[in-house]
């Protein structure tokens, strides 16, 4: 599903991110990805969807050979999988509806099933209520939900989520959880970088743990195993 074989990546001012990254995730896997600040975690997530490409070695998601696939191929690579961000990134003059159906229109969708993909998805995260609201009118956990539900409008196998909880509280943070999981349970793979102790702990999934850019740990129904 998604294989990383010997992946290392410097950045050009000489920073080695990654530092020789061997592992494999299966359709339908819930991963958690934790380590302490600067090992590595973002930029192992954006190799996933081809925000970053490896120096060295190769990652084949769903078939497609990262290493290999053109610019011009990114687009239509990235349809495949949903990403979701800790600042949410939702367009602030777009309503939540219009968030969510934006994601559909790029691919020219039919709008009657735009609209009916739209609502659905919107229930799912429960917020089929504020559909007409902007962004800056809802709460963090609500905002963080919009965008999950577009990261999972066009139904992709997976979702790609960098500190998903990092700016919501607590409690907030349990409903976003809850959603993840949710979409999990439907048969889509969830690979989330975190440092919510709490959560890794307590919804027992697979822990991937990096340290200076290197796989240190990797256990299914994992410990969060630092402090922070
Ligand atoms: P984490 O997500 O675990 O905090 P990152 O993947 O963001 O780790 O960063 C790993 C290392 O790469 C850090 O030393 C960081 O400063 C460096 N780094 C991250 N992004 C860039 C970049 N675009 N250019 C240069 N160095 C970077
Ligand atoms: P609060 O965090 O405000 O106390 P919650 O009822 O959301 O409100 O959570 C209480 C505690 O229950 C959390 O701190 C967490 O440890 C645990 N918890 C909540 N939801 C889940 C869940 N889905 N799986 C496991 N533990 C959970």
């Amino acid at each position: 599903m998604i294989e990383m074989a010997d992946v290392y990546k410097t950045y050009p001012n000489g920073v080695v991110a990654l530092n020789g990254i061997t592992t494999k995730i299966k359709q339908g896997e819930f991963v958690y990805v934790v380590g302490p600040s600067g090992a590595g975690k973002s930029t192992f997530i954006k190799m996933m969807y081809r925000e970053e490409k490896p120096s060295k070695g190769s990652i084949t998601v769903h078939g497609v050979n990262l290493s290999k696939l053109r610019n011009s191929r990114v687009p239509l690579f990235r349809r495949n999988l949903g990403v979701v961000f800790q600042d949410f990134k939702l367009l602030p003059t777009l309503t939540v509806f219009e968030n969510v159906a934006f994601a559909m229109e790029v691919i020219e969708k039919h709008p009657a099933e735009i609209k009916k993909r739209v609502m659905q998805v919107l229930d799912l995260v429960g917020l089929k209520h504020k559909i007409r609201m902007l962004p800056d009118e809802l709460s963090g956990g609500e905002q963080q939900r919009v965008s999950i539900a577009r990261s999972i409008v066009n139904s992709p196998k997976v979702v790609i989520a960098d500190e998903p909880t990092g700016n919501l509280d607590p409690e907030t943070s349990w409903e976003i959880m809850n959603t993840l999981e949710e979409i999990n349970k439907r048969g889509t793979t969830v690979i989330m970088a975190t440092h919510n102790k709490d959560i890794v702990n307590n919804m027992k999934h697979r822990v991937i743990a990096i340290e200076n850019g290197k796989i240190v740990r990797d256990e299914q129904r994992g410990e969060y195993g630092y402090e922070y």
